[in-house]
């Protein structure tokens, strides 16, 4: 097999994912991130088992952090009319700030090399391979990976469409223990222009993350005063928030979180997780995805690296019709059931939908998500 270079820019789920794949075919990668481990990401930390088969096939499960193990889902409307479905495949929960940590010493010991607090500023291609700028830095490739999240200055670089138009989405994501909270409940509340979800991760915290719109917290000051205004209003909500104990000094934020579609291959990088296109937090899948794509990029690079005859634009173009064939209908069904999530009327026929129409919520619910692979 040839030794081609394999940069992989960005250290999430969706870049430790592919540098664990790449390392157990034999290829050596190098992985950069801006930031060093561990922390925190604003992100639901709810895992869809689907991922299982994988996760085992890498021996990378991550047992040794006892992740909760998540069966139940409930819905609840703007005003606390709520609903319960059980959880066909269900999901594990484990904070980012554990698994992210623990996926990337387990990269780095089995010989993944890394280059942490160094960013990628620019990207360009020619004459068959990139030069990357790392923190000034020039660094030589032959492929890319593009796993550098929902937003990264590389997109601007890039000149990536999406990156033109401003979202008004922003995340908020807090730690906390509330006695009482079921270990195996995830439970989805609107509240109005936004959603919460709250579940357990590792060692009896819960997280407590959610979606709303700029305008929602600019009206009203600051997220607090928001919080009490709006949130407040569903009763589940306002319980988490009076008798919980917050474990942050201030909440994780970010703000920008966009939806829109995205390519899967830009100037010739393969674009993986959220940089290739990121599915609404509500449907609880995005971490699958990263690590469903960093799966089939991973397949597609071996196969570059193995078989001379196998060119670049038949990686790329193999590459962008299995993402779209896998992923896009999931992107925009939960595009689609966001619209329902926030407002008084939507949410409660939501929950009565929930209620009455367990077959149909279930199918709605099924269309956000893969199978196990
Ligand atoms: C509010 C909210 C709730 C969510 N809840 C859930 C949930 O419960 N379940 C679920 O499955 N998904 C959830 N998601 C989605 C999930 O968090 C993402 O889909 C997932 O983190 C994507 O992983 P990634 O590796 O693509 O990106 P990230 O995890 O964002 O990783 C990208 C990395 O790239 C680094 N980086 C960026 N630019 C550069 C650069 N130029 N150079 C070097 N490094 C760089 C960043 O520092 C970062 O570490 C939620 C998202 C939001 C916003």
């Amino acid at each position: 097999m040839s030794q081609k270079r394999i940069l992989i820019v960005g250290g999430g789920l969706a870049g430790l994912i592919t540098s664990l794949h790449l390392q157990r075919a034999g290829l050596s990668c190098t992985v950069v991130e801006k930031r060093s481990y561990p922390f925190h990401r604003v992100c639901g930390e709810y895992i869809s088992n689907e991922v299982l088969p994988y996760l085992d096939w890498l021996n990378a499960f991550p047992s040794a952090l006892e992740p909760s193990s998540i069966r139940r889902f409930q819905l609840t409307s703007t005003n606390g009319a709520s609903a319960e479905l059980p959880l066909d495949l269900g999901g594990f929960g484990v904070s980012r700030f554990a698994l992210d940590h623990f996926l990337y010493r387990l990269a780095q010991q089995r010989g993944v090399r890394f280059m942490l607090e160094k960013e990628v500023t620019e990207l360009r291609f020619s004459q068959d391979q990139f030069i990357a700028e790392i923190s000034g830095d020039a660094f030589v490739a032959d492929v890319v990976v593009g796993a550098f999240g929902k937003r990264s200055r590389l997109d601007k670089t890039l000149n990536r469409d999406f990156i033109h138009r401003h979202s008004p989405y922003v995340g908020v994501k807090y730690h906390l223990r509330l006695p009482g909270f079921p270990q195996d409940l995830i439970s989805l509340h609107n509240f109005r222009n936004g959603y919460c979800g709250t579940s357990h991760v590792e060692g009896g915290v819960v997280n407590l993350c959610y979606l709303t719109h700029r305008d929602n917290v600019r009206s009203y000051g600051s997220l607090r005063a928001m919080e009490e205004a709006v949130l407040f209003r569903n009763p589940f909500l306002r319980d988490a928030f009076n008798r919980g104990t917050f474990l942050f000094e201030k909440p994780e934020t970010i703000n920008e979180i966009s939806f829109e579609t995205k390519a899967p291959v830009e100037n010739h990088v393969l674009m993986c997780g959220d940089a290739a296109g990121m599915i609404t937090p509500l449907c609880g899948n995005g971490m699958a995805i990263a690590m469903h794509s960093a799966k089939l990029i991973s397949d597609h690079v071996i196969r570059f690296c193995e078989s001379p005859s196998y060119t670049r634009k038949q990686l790329e173009s193999d590459y962008a019709a299995a993402w779209k064939g896998q992923f896009a209908t999931r992107l925009w069904a939960g595009r689609t059931i966001q619209r329902l999530f926030g407002g008084d009327l939507a949410s409660n026929l939501a929950v009565t939908l929930a209620r009455h129409l367990k077959p149909v919520a279930n199918r709605l619910m099924k269309m956000t998500h893969g199978i196990p692979f």
